[in-house]
């Protein structure tokens, strides 16, 4: 399994939030019999924050955003769910926060060793997991000329548009 170093070295600095999302993949890793190290394509991580513990999880699991199997669900919350999809095990940690323990260092220290349920809630997963990766049709927008694939596209007066040419769109 990779180390917090190796998170360390990818994140570009140790901090708290880095060392949240390292723990609770490696806790995830385990929960899901997976800590052989065998990074598995059949792992896909939900989760609730874009903050510095995601690419703890990154190196981690090996979920990444461009292969697909790292999904954002922005409820803000410092909450992680894990899914294996070859055994359709789960597990969601949200984590509990640090009480008592002061100091930049000494909290990252009490989330990388402290018990895992003090740092963490854990029960099995609610978000449902998308479905393998649909392949779109592409269409072209009327305006700019842009290839987008066709659930992205938007009909105005008629006209197939992208979502920037799309004057009455708004993002909710
Ligand atoms: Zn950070
Ligand atoms: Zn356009």
């Amino acid at each position: 399994m990779r180390t917090w170093e190796e998170c360390a070295q990818f994140h570009g600095h140790k901090c708290p939030g880095l060392a949240i999302g390292y723990r609770a993949a490696v806790l995830a890793m385990e929960y899901l019999g997976l800590s052989d190290g065998a990074q598995d394509e059949e792992l896909v991580c939900i989760s609730e924050n874009r903050a510095c513990g995601v690419d703890g999880i990154q190196v981690v699991t090996g979920c990444t955003a461009g292969k697909g199997n790292l999904i954002f669900h922005m409820t803000g919350k410092d909450a992680f769910s894990f899914y294996c999809r070859k055994s359709g095990k789960s597990v969601r940690f949200v984590f509990l926060g640090c009480k008592g323990s002061q100091g930049r260092e000494e909290t990252m220290q009490y989330i990388l060793t402290g018990p895992a349920d003090e740092l963490f809630a854990y029960k099995e997963a609610t978000l449902p997991l998308p479905e393998e990766a649909h392949i779109f049709r592409d269409v072209t927008c009327a305006k700019c000329g842009e290839t987008i694939p066709e659930p992205l596209a938007r009909l105005e007066n008629g006209q197939i548009l992208c979502l920037d040419c799309c004057t009455t769109f708004h993002d909710f």
